[in-house]
């Protein structure tokens, strides 16, 4: 039936290298789904990382962070590049740091899902990897990244902190996306020797127990999660985890899809709101050259419509155009093909428009 028009404000940072490439064509698709659904996205360019950094001397202008603020959701491309190099006083990956913390964002989505017509780009078995759908949400904010850190002689400390509303937080979001899913959560710890993951595991235990009776709940340790994350894939569901075996195990599991262009994330914090961006990095080794796979920025899009937006229905749709352009032979040059960023692009809209 004809869907309640939608009103949104979407800020765009492409950043640096591919970001403004692949971010284009997200755009595109975001335009066609409001022309087909009756929807109105008011979409509001901003300079973030390097392309801020030459602009204004601030990877993260004031400007951009108010653009994002008065947006209901952030699409967001790539930074950094050789031209930032480690050596430069202002970094661009600052940019993007402050932005997180900036708009309170603390759970970090990452989907993975495997489309059988690439399962040959992936290093895992095509039968390892069938009917993987999980989803790894990792905590942002805290832990041993944030702590305090110090050398004391032939010493160095770092200190891994966690309070129990940090943990309840990220907990609860995973368990709300459990139960719109395949109701399976998995905490990922090293409770049998850090004091924080277990209280971790009380927190999880406790919350899952109290506020989701619905999610069943099981607690992994970090380095047999790591095993079966590419031995048995598919028995996952939705993972939830800290914030540095987060940074770990997502890596890991973006490696089952094959290639690393393809995958979208979600940084989400107490309300609709949150920031989309592709996996990947700003690439400089291809940018510039039309050979960016944009499907995992697009992904991001449909991540955006889902949780930002409401719009499930539409999210589905994308995420249906996508597979319907890859199964239809639009292959970027990382998925084996010769396909530009703009045909795979033009692939994706031309297969919503037929979808709707
Ligand atoms: P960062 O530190 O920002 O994560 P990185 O150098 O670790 O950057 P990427 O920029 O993601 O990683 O690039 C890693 C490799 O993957 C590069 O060879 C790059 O060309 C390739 N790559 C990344 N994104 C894409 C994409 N969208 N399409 C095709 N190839 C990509
Ligand atoms: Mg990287």
């Amino acid at each position: 039936g004809a869907p309640a028009p939608v009103k949104a404000r979407i800020a765009v940072l492409a950043g640096d290298g591919i970001g403004p490439e692949v971010t284009e064509q997200a755009v595109r698709v975001l335009e066609a789904v409001a022309a087909a659904r009756g929807h109105v996205f008011t979409l509001e360019d901003a300079l973030v990382g390097g392309a801020a950094i030459d602009a204004t001397g601030s990877a993260l202008p004031e400007e951009t962070l108010a653009a994002c603020r008065r947006s209901d959701a952030v699409l967001f491309g790539a930074i950094g590049g050789p031209k930032w190099g480690p050596s430069a006083k202002v970094r661009p990956e600052q940019g993007l740091l402050a932005l997180r913390k900036g708009l309170g964002l603390f759970a970090n989505l990452r989907p993975v899902t495997v489309n059988p017509r690439l399962a040959g780009a992936s290093p895992l078995k095509a039968e390892v990897i069938a009917g993987v759908d999980l989803l790894v949400v990792r905590e942002l904010t805290g832990g041993i990244y944030f702590g305090e850190k110090r050398r004391e002689g032939a010493s160095a400390f770092d200190a891994c902190t966690y309070t129990e509303d940090e943990v309840a937080r990220v907990v609860r979001v995973a368990a709300r996306l459990a139960r719109g899913r395949r109701r399976k959560l998995t905490s990922v710890d090293k409770a049998n020797v850090l004091e924080t993951s277990r209280l971790w595991r009380d927190v999880a235990t406790r919350v899952v127990k109290e506020e989701f009776p619905e999610v069943v709940l099981d607690h992994h340790l970090v380095d047999s999660c790591a095993m079966q994350l590419v031995r048995r894939p598919a028995d996952f569901d939705v993972v939830v985890t800290e914030n540095m075996f987060g940074d770990i195990l997502t890596d890991e599991a973006s490696v089952i899809a094959g290639s690393i262009g393809l995958l979208p994330s979600a940084s989400l914090g107490e309300g609709t709101f949150g920031l989309y961006e592709p996996i990947h990095g700003s690439a400089p080794d291809i940018a510039g050259r039309g050979l960016a796979d944009p499907y995992g920025t697009i992904a991001s899009a449909a991540m955006l419509l889902r949780h930002s937006l409401g719009l499930e229905r539409e999210a589905a749709l994308v995420e249906q155009a996508v597979a319907r352009a890859v199964d239809g032979g639009a292959l970027t040059a990382d998925l084996g093909g010769s396909t530009s960023t703009e045909a795979a692009g033009t692939a994706v809209v031309q297969a919503l428009e037929s979808l709707v």
